[in-house]
């Protein structure tokens, strides 16, 4: 769209190469061109004063419901959220009707993202046929079309067996799997986290256990096989533990934290509202702090929102039968910025490595640096203005958040992709 784009007066961040000053980002044909204290003439100014320019943030684990429960979310909603949001590119989960197992849906997906053409779309391809987690997908042939991240997200495979197998087939392939982590007859028909307020509120607890003995089988796997897993929504003081006893064995473990858990815990819930049910659900003020602990010392490598979108008739069925999950593409940054930057827990630079250097190196999807001839890949953000989350201002279909009213300072001021800019006009 633009033939060249000068990102003006802004404090560059790129961790990758130590850098963090106020410059200009001049972009040409889509491609880094140098950071500059000059002024070149160029089609297009984007003012970045007093704002952070930093390479383009990736969500690594979203759901666009595209094909098949469209009434939610689709390819075209969640990438211009994802867009407002901050993320020049996007990984959806399988979970969709067709499950994305096959070429043919997988080319459906890359189709369809194209054509909205908002977000670079990364497709996750299920592990296992229809996530059964009994007959492996053909990973092979889907890697062969571009697909290198597999998970039966939500559908956790149950047997050690099969997922051995796939994490045999999948280091062959140099892909990696991406792991929701739950015995589901230790969750049982747990709705929310066990403890007092679901013994308060009558409601089927679902204790951490669920998510650390998966945890710990998986990284004995990864370790055994050398195949890279990545611990998807990490939740618990025991799990983040695990992942750091893996990582100093040097297993091949890499993991994510959600802004929702690190931000909220169980006692914040203002009663069994459905719009806080996740899975895995919000935990304990300890687990909390053992989030924060890992975001900072890197045993959390990234931040990926699990954006969930489900329909307002979904979600009003009650806590125990609304389906698990929240939107959480166009709060992300807004947590993040409030949340963990301006409380002090995190720099910028870690945010940066957080939110677009480590989930782009997971997902092989380039490297997330302004050198001089690198995809021109650009979350633009503002750290002081304040907002207030509103469902009118989502693009996003669907409106199931916690975050409702909550006052925020620090947002998206732009996303660049190469030779487009959203939102513009700015
Ligand atoms: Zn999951």
């Amino acid at each position: 769209m633009y033939d060249s784009i000068l990102i003006r007066n802004g404090t560059v961040v790129d961790p990758e190469q130590g850098l963090h000053r106020r410059a200009n980002l001049f972009i040409r044909a889509g491609r880094v061109e140098g950071i500059t204290m000059e002024h070149p003439t160029t089609q297009v100014v984007v003012d970045a004063s007093d704002c952070f320019v930093c390479p383009g943030f990736v969500d690594m684990h979203v759901h666009l419901r595209e094909p098949g429960f469209e009434h939610k979310e689709t390819i075209a909603t969640g990438c211009l959220a994802a867009a407002r949001g901050g993320f020049t590119a996007v990984a959806p989960m399988p979970n969709t009707q067709p499950v994305c197992d096959s070429p043919r849906t997988l080319k459906y997906v890359l189709s369809k993202a194209h054509e909205v053409d908002l977000a670079d779309v990364l497709p996750i391809c299920s592990i296992t046929v229809g996530s059964q987690g009994e007959e492996l997908a053909p990973l092979v042939q889907l890697a062969s079309l571009g697909c290198y991240a597999f998970s039966n997200d939500g559908q956790p495979v149950i047997s050690a067996a099969t997922m051995r197998r796939a994490m045999q087939a999948v280091r062959q392939i140099g892909g990696v799997i991406i792991d929701h982590c739950e015995d589901k007859a230790l969750a049982g028909d747990g709705v929310m986290h066990a403890g007092s307020r679901a013994r308060a509120w009558d409601l089927p607890g679902i204790t951490p256990l669920a998510e650390e003995v998966h945890i710990a089988r998986d990284i004995l796997l990864a370790a055994e096989i050398g195949c890279p897993v990545h611990i998807a929504h990490l939740s618990t003081v025991r799990g983040v533990e695990l992942v750091r006893w893996a990582k100093a064995r040097g297993y091949p473990v890499t993991a994510e934290a959600t802004p929702h858990h690190f931000a909220l815990t169980v006692d914040d819930m203002p009663g069994p509202d459905p719009n806080f049910k996740m899975n895995p659900p919000l935990r304990s003020q300890a687990d909390r702090a053992a989030l924060l602990a890992g975001l900072q010392d890197g045993t959390i490598d990234v931040i990926a929102t699990d954006h969930a979108p489900h329909a307002p008739s979904e979600k009003a069925r009650g806590f125990r039968e609304a389906p698990f999950g929240i939107i959480g593409l166009e709060t992300a940054v807004p947590l993040i910025m409030d949340q963990l930057y301006h409380r002090g827990i995190l720099t910028m630079d870690r945010i940066v490595t957080l939110c677009a250097v480590r989930p782009a190196a997971i997902m092989s999807a380039g490297p997330r640096t302004f050198t001089p001839g690198a995809e021109a890949l650009v979350t633009i953000i503002d750290p002081s203005a304040v907002t207030t989350v509103q469902p009118a201002g989502f693009a996003s279909k669907s409106v199931n958040t916690p975050f409702l009213n909550w006052t925020l300072r620090g947002t998206v001021r732009a996303t660049v992709r190469r030779d487009k800019i959203v939102p513009y006009p700015l």
